[in-house]
């Protein structure tokens, strides 16, 4: 009777699954008739509703994506997610950096009052950047425009702005609902840079700047809203301010919207998700993960995500596996994970481990719609942070955002005393807070890499091709056409240069 009773019992080891990652397989090579990667189209989506022409996002680490890395990596044709931790008008602000840096119209173009000294206009136009100041009455009505040329041998300061502003009477305006091309036709007409829009009672609207009209030209390929801005999105946690964070951030269009935690296949995540669709709006994108399980994207997908982020444990400077023995390799995670994501209005984000282009194609045909990158383009101008050197050698700073260094750094925000807990030791036992971290990440150097721009096009680059191997003109065709074969650490060194000295 024993006997039979532990007869039933099954081992934990017994139908234990594999998990595979990036270098225990290869794409087998296709009949391909793709003679030009100009053939190829790597057109995807973030979500069901926004689209990206290159399927690369920028991840929400401080090391990785502020507004500058945001705005490059829109403009060639993914998106980025501004990191959260700073605190919330500097993240809404960053947001906003973004959307401003290039659209159609600019809604709520920089004014100032007919009141106003010319020492404001010089300082406006310093502070925000920018070649172009309008000037408008109190009623909103506009009076003039000051651009730089105006001030430029200017000395007084404090002389009135209506002496050297071009006046209404003077300027050239046109109305809301001038198209790109009829604006463009107007400037080149006129032979001025800058058309503001007015209504009827001719107070002023918008603006349509000659340079924001290039610079479509300039990157065909931006990812852009329909006002013709920069997409871009922000991420949040569950906890603390995250639903302000979440309200203050859709109220400057923010794009998308990530909840942000090591471990999304949780019950926090699930309300969290539940109640910002909830407070604002099913209209919301909302990314949320990490999950690594097909039933963890079930449950975030039943909650109401409109995409999953996909990786536990397979970043460059996670040890979150070495710390508590969890995780999935990432090829097996994206794969189970599509599974639920497929056919079912959700996209699927593989986040962490990418180290070269073969790793974006494996990831797509794996069932990914799009990649997240953090250390590849934590070594770029557009990364946060200062080039450090050793010896001849020129580097930039990562971390984990589970780090020690990372924590340390978030509770000196919190306290504003960076300069104390930066010289603070883990076992300092006036601090539990850091003696009760347990981190699950590292901080690291990446070779400094120069503008993040020759990057991604390497990488673009490299997925083009790896999509003519699997005979794909689309990242469809890549999903159905590729097929994986397993390969042996044999396999993998021939894989690598080898029997030769690499110079
Ligand atoms: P990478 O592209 O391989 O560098 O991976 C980037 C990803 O690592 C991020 O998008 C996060 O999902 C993840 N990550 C960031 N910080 C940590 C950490 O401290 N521990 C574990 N994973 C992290």
């Amino acid at each position: 009777m024993i006997g039979d009773k532990l007869a039933q019992y099954t081992g934990k080891l017994d139908h234990v699954k594999t998990g595979l990652t990036f270098d225990d397989v290869l794409l087998v090579p296709k009949y391909s008739e793709v003679s030009s990667r100009r053939d190829v189209s790597t057109t995807s989506k973030l979500t069901e509703k926004i689209g990206i022409s290159v399927p690369i996002v920028s991840a929400n680490m401080d090391t990785v994506t502020e507004a500058d890395m945001a705005i490059t990596v829109a403009r060639e044709g993914g998106i980025g997610i501004i990191h959260r931790f700073m605190a919330l008008e500097d993240q809404v602000a960053q947001v906003s950096r973004v959307k401003r840096t290039e659209s159609i119209v600019i809604e709520n173009p920089y004014t100032l009052p007919d009141s106003s000294a010319i020492g404001d206009v010089r300082d406006l136009m310093n502070e925000k950047n920018v070649g172009g100041i309008l000037i408008i009455s109190k009623d909103g009505k506009l009076k003039g425009i000051v651009t730089s040329r105006d001030l430029r041998f200017v000395e007084d300061q404090h002389s009135a702005v209506a002496q050297i502003m071009t006046k209404r009477s003077d300027l050239i305006v046109a109305s809301k609902k001038t198209t790109p091309e009829e604006a463009k036709e107007i400037m080149q007409r006129n032979k001025i840079e800058k058309l503001p829009l007015v209504d009827a009672g001719d107070r002023l609207v918008g603006l349509i700047t000659a340079k924001d009209i290039l610079k479509r030209k300039q990157f065909p390929k931006a990812c852009k809203d329909s006002k013709g801005r920069l997409r871009v999105g922000a991420a949040i946690g569950v906890k603390g301010d995250y639903l302000e964070r979440a309200e203050k951030l859709h109220k400057v269009e923010v794009d998308a919207l990530v909840l942000d935690i090591a471990h999304g296949h949780s019950l926090h995540a699930i309300e969290a998700i539940k109640k910002i669709k909830k407070t604002l709006g099913r209209e919301i994108q909302l990314i949320a993960g990490n999950v690594a399980t097909r039933q963890g994207a079930i449950d975030l997908i039943k909650a109401g995500a409109d995409s999953i982020k996909v990786g536990v444990g397979s970043g460059s400077i996670c040890i979150t596996r070495i710390v508590t023995g969890s995780g999935v390799p990432q090829v097996t995670a994206i794969s189970e994970c599509s599974l639920a994501t497929r056919d079912s209005g959700v996209t699927l984000i593989a986040d962490g481990g990418i180290r070269n282009s073969g790793d974006i194609t494996k990831a797509l045909v794996a069932g990914a719609d799009s990649v997240m990158i953090g250390s590849l383009l934590a070594g770029t101008d557009e990364s946060p942070g200062e080039i450090v050197y050793r010896g001849n050698f020129r580097y930039k700073v990562t971390r984990g955002m589970a780090s020690m260094s990372a924590r340390k750094q978030q509770l000196a925000k919190e306290r504003g005393t960076r300069h104390e807990i930066n010289h603070m030791r883990s076992s300092d036992e006036q601090e539990p807070d850091l003696i009760d971290y347990v981190p699950e990440g590292v901080e690291a150097i990446v070779p400094y890499k120069g503008g993040a721009v020759n990057v991604i096009r390497q990488l673009v680059g490299g997925l083009k091709s790896g999509m003519s191997y699997c005979g794909a003109k689309t990242l469809t065709e890549l999903r159905t056409n590729g097929e994986f074969m397993r390969i042996t650490d044999v396999g993998l060194k021939e894989s690598l240069p080898h029997d030769v000295e690499e110079l």
